[in-house]
């Protein structure tokens, strides 16, 4: 059956509102995704909003706590001043201790002793520990070990220098002392710490650094100097220095012997060069080679300057320290340990030091924060010497903000007893 035209007209009006309501359908879907993105934005932003919230808090948290160590340091410190409040009431009667650093610093500057050893109860030092420093404590360690027997844990302490080349100095040093010296199996004298009473409230702290006995019996003191000198002037400075004659006054006194000599043995370390080469000049970490097309180089242990030579680092070749100081002459071994004639004990000059502490100490601990310019004065020409270290307390003498608060300011920290024994007492 054939449709009529008005059905048809119909049906086509159908279809194209089936048509309209399709594409309405379609609009809708599209605005319904476009408020899901929407929302999902929305989200997102809230996320990093509390993301940043977080953050913030997280940032506050760490202020705060900060904050509380920074009162928790003035309190220390606060407690460290009351502490030296009751002893300065107290008098005498609290023991204190005292060494030779402390006297030699207090001769250096007062100030610096101030800063370096009364300041806040137990003094403070720099974050930056003084290479030399850390160098000399390697080369002691070493030589206890030495004495001791342990060669390996000797050789081993040398890995606490980075640095290769103090790395190769230190085990050159080390390897070299054995072959110049007898090195006694074992020794219980050797970094030996004595204590002794100045007065009854005050303790005098010595490290020896060797006591031992010669063949026929008698006693010697021997003290260790690493040192960029190895002339005539520096090995006859030694007979007055206080140090080794107070060190062996003190084993006497202590142990109840009788020290017959002291014997002051250098250890070398060579300069810093200057201009191109800033290498330090050490035999023991660098030396001279020429190479050849066939076979292998030669080695010099002194400067050439030909054609063909070169300087190459000890480290960086076959066998490393130990060959190079094993094959070392031994007339350039023995200069690298500058050995001093051997000293008389001087015990009216060991006396006169200790006289001498007694009073100072006494007068340091009088001292009031009032009188730090009275007490503890300021050697200006000390704090940046034409030669040797700058002061490390510069900043606490001329920046009022690092003066005020030392410890806040992240350059210094409280200082370690080098001695057990003030660790203890
Ligand atoms: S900076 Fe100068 S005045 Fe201050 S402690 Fe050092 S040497 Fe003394």
């Amino acid at each position: 059956m054939v449709a009529s035209k008005g059905e048809l007209e119909r049906e086509r009006d159908l279809e194209q509102e089936l048509e309209r309501e399709l594409e309405q359908e379609r609009e809708q879907e599209l605005e319904l995704e476009r408020e899901r993105e929407l929302e999902q934005e929305l989200e997102q932003e809230r996320e990093q909003e509390l993301e940043l919230e977080r953050e913030r808090e997280r940032e506050r948290e760490l202020e705060q706590e900060r904050e509380r160590e920074q009162e928790l340091e003035r309190e220390r410190e606060r407690e460290g001043e009351l502490e030296r409040e009751r002893e300065r009431e107290q008098g005498w009667r609290r023991m204190r201790f005292t060494d030779r650093t402390r006297i030699e610093t207090d001769w250096t500057c007062p100030r610096q002793r101030f800063w370096n050893f009364e300041y806040g109860g137990r003094g403070i030092v720099s974050v930056e520990e003084d290479f030399n420093l850390t160098f000399g404590k390697v080369i002691h360690e070493g030589l206890a070990h030495l004495h001791h027997g342990n060669w390996t844990e000797a050789f081993g302490v040398c890995d606490e220098l980075t640095d290769p080349q103090w790395n190769a100095i230190a085990e050159g040093m080390l390897r070299g002392y054995v072959r110049c010296y007898p090195v006694f199996p074992v020794h219980p004298h050797i970094e030996k710490e004595l204590t002794h009473l100045l007065t009854p409230s005050l303790t005098y702290m010595a490290k020896l650094d060797l006591l031992y006995q010669k063949e026929d019996g008698a006693w010697w003191y021997r003290e260790f100097k690493t040192t960029s000198y190895q002339d005539g002037k520096w090995l006859s400075s030694w007979s007055r220095q206080p140090q080794p004659h107070v060190n062996a006054l003190i084993a006497e006194k202590v142990l109840g012997i009788e020290i017959e000599g002291i014997e002051v043995q250098g250890l070398y370390k060579g300069r810093k060069g200057w201009g191109e080469d800033t290498r330090q000049g050490s035999i023991f970490a660098y030396g001279w080679k020429s190479l050849h097309v066939v076979g292998p180089p030669t080695y010099s242990y002194e400067p050439q300057r030909g054609k063909g030579w070169e300087k190459f680092a000890v480290w960086e070749e076959p066998g490393g320290a130990e060959k190079w100081v094993r094959e070392m002459p031994e007339q350039i071994l023995l200069e690298q340990f500058p050995t001093a004639p051997p000293i008389f004990l001087d015990r009216e000059l060991a006396e006169s030091f200790l006289e001498q502490a007694r009073w100072r100490e006494a007068e340091i601990l009088r001292y009031d924060q009032q009188d730090l310019s009275k007490t503890f004065p300021q050697h200006f020409s000390e704090c940046e010497p034409a030669f040797g270290a700058a002061c490390p307390y510069r900043a606490c003498c001329f920046q009022p903000w690092v003066r005020q608060a030392p410890l806040d300011s992240g350059l210094y920290i409280v200082r370690t007893p080098h001695h057990d024994t003030e660790e203890v007492g």
